[in-house]
């Protein structure tokens, strides 16, 4: 953690965090915030209103009760509108939020002290762009995904109108400086140009010539081939300097004792398999029966937290109605389910996690790496793919690529009990695992590269102020 310092010293920066939805973004700024607070600067925090989740609503209060020096920019989202490609409401919320980013303008012009930078969410950069150079502002994203995944999203306008270098049909994708890329790891969505989550992509992109700095949540040790085709590849034109801030730690949560830390507490060291996967992802009914029984076949303890929908809010269903109480009964000296949100952060800090069985979001991919936890990595949606593949690639995981993407095929129980078992025994695995938590100690902690890096941008933004 990094030493707090105190903030608000005269001739420190003031920045906008600002990002856009979804915890998985949400998260990332938070921490960066809490960060820069360390190190003495004016934070001031942007969100869009309504929020998607509740989650999400409950994150930013809490942030906000336990940092009062932030400032809370609050404004009003436009009503989002149907896509023809996708009903997800996290993207609708993208578009809204960039269409409504002229009532943010008039909220920032007269703040005081006035803003030295915006450190804005990707997935509306062009949008903010604007609003930045209106008020004559430095303007520098967070990648909220891996080093890997973005070098594809970067290199994508070079790639998406050729099939000859960009289709499904190919085996692997070839970006010259990395590894070739399985088609098979490339979210579907990303082949076609007219899809939201693509248009998103290919208009942020075209903003980065602008951009003062590309800050990301990963450290080099973990992605140097990613890096490195960041900050040199020519083909990318004029691209900023990429700025690698990672992992962000996370700020304490504190408050009361859980009552799963609880259960943790009476399990022996590395005996409990962590099961979660996310916060805007909910398995289908029959997937989460075959995940149950090979909890239950499997002779190891467990933590599975269970989400019914992907948006809170909706999320009516009791536990007992997604898990059968003959499971609860069968497994409740072994297991523990939750329903809703748990601090997972300190789940991944207890000595009693084994393993994790993850749907590797790149937040939780860094809060493993951070704690040395190995990960069997159960890829979904978007990113989540290249984010196993280089979970895997550090050695601290293991993935099975004909489980598919969400919903294309029913895994079963024998699959992932072997799995299972294979991630809590591999002795291999658990050795290097801990060795990626020093490497991500050693790039995260105060003193650590990450904190060399953000007091660089603070000097730069300093010196011209
Ligand atoms: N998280 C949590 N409790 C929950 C669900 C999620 O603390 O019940 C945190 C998790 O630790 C991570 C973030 O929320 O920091 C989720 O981001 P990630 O990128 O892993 O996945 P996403 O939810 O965006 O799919
Ligand atoms: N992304 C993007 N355009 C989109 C949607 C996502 O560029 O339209 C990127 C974005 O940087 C994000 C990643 O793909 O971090 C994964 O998307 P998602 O919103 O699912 O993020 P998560 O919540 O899983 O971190
Ligand atoms: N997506 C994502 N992360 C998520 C959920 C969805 O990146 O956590 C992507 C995914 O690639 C999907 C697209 O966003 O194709 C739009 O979501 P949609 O609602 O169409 O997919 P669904 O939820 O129906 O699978």
């Amino acid at each position: 953690m990094f030493s707090s310092k105190g903030s608000g010293t005269p001739n420190q920066p003031h920045i906008a965090v600002f990002p856009c939805a979804g915890i998985g973004h949400l998260t990332p700024f938070l921490r960066l915030a809490s960060i820069l607070l360390s190190q003495n600067c004016e934070v001031t925090l942007i969100t869009a209103k309504p929020t998607v989740s509740l989650s999400e609503s409950m994150n930013i209060s809490f942030f906000l009760s336990t940092h009062p020096e932030v400032k809370h920019v609050e404004f009003q989202v436009l009503p989002s509108e149907p896509h023809n490609s996708t009903d997800d409401p996290f993207f609708l919320q993208f578009e809204a939020v960039r269409r409504s980013m002229h009532l943010l303008l008039p909220l920032l012009s007269d703040l005081s002290p006035p803003l030295s930078a915006i450190f804005s969410d990707f997935v509306v950069a062009s949008a903010v762009h604007q609003i930045a150079a209106d008020l004559g502002l430095p303007q520098y994203i967070l990648i909220t995904t891996s080093a890997t995944f973005f070098s594809l999203m970067a290199y994508l306008p070079n790639m998406i109108y050729d099939p000859a270098k960009f289709s499904s049909l190919l085996a692997e994708v070839e970006i010259p400086g990395l590894t070739p890329v399985p088609v098979s790891s490339i979210p579907p969505p990303m082949f076609t140009p007219n899809h939201l989550f693509t248009s998103i992509i290919l208009t942020n992109i075209r903003a980065f010539q602008e951009v003062k700095g590309i800050l990301m949540n990963t450290f080099h040790w973990f992605e140097p081939e990613a890096l490195s085709f960041l900050n040199n590849y020519k083909a990318l034109g004029s691209f900023p300097p990429v700025l690698p801030v990672g992992p962000l730690v996370p700020y304490e949560l504190g408050g009361e004792q859980s009552q799963y830390l609880e259960w943790l507490d009476n399990q022996p060291t590395e005996s409990v398999v962590y099961v979660s996967f996310g916060s805007r992802t909910s398995i289908s009914k029959e997937q989460m029966i075959e995940l149950g029984d090979a909890l239950d076949r499997s002779e190891y303890r467990f933590l599975w937290v269970i989400k019914g929908r992907k948006v809170d809010y909706d999320d009516k269903e009791s536990l007992e109605d997604l898990v059968s109480h003959s499971f609860l009964e069968r497994t409740k000296n072994r297991g523990m389910v939750v329903k809703g949100w748990v601090k997972q952060q300190e789940i991944l800090a207890h000595p009693a996690i084994g393993g994790f069985v993850s749907h590797c979001g790149w937040n939780s991919v860094t809060e493993a790496a951070q704690r040395g936890i190995p990960v069997l990595a159960w890829p979904l949606h978007g990113d989540q793919r290249v984010n196993a593949d280089v979970v895997e690639k550090a050695g601290f995981g293991t993935s099975e690529r004909s489980w598919g993407w969400m919903g294309q095929r029913l895994v079963k129980q024998d699959e992932i009990q072997r799995k299972i078992d294979e991630l809590m025994r591999d002795e291999k695995l658990r050795s290097r695992a801990k060795k990626v938590g020093e490497e991500g100690k050693k790039a995260g902690n105060t003193g650590g590269s990450s904190e060399k890096v953000i007091m660089e941008v603070i000097e730069l933004l300093k010196q011209n102020m």
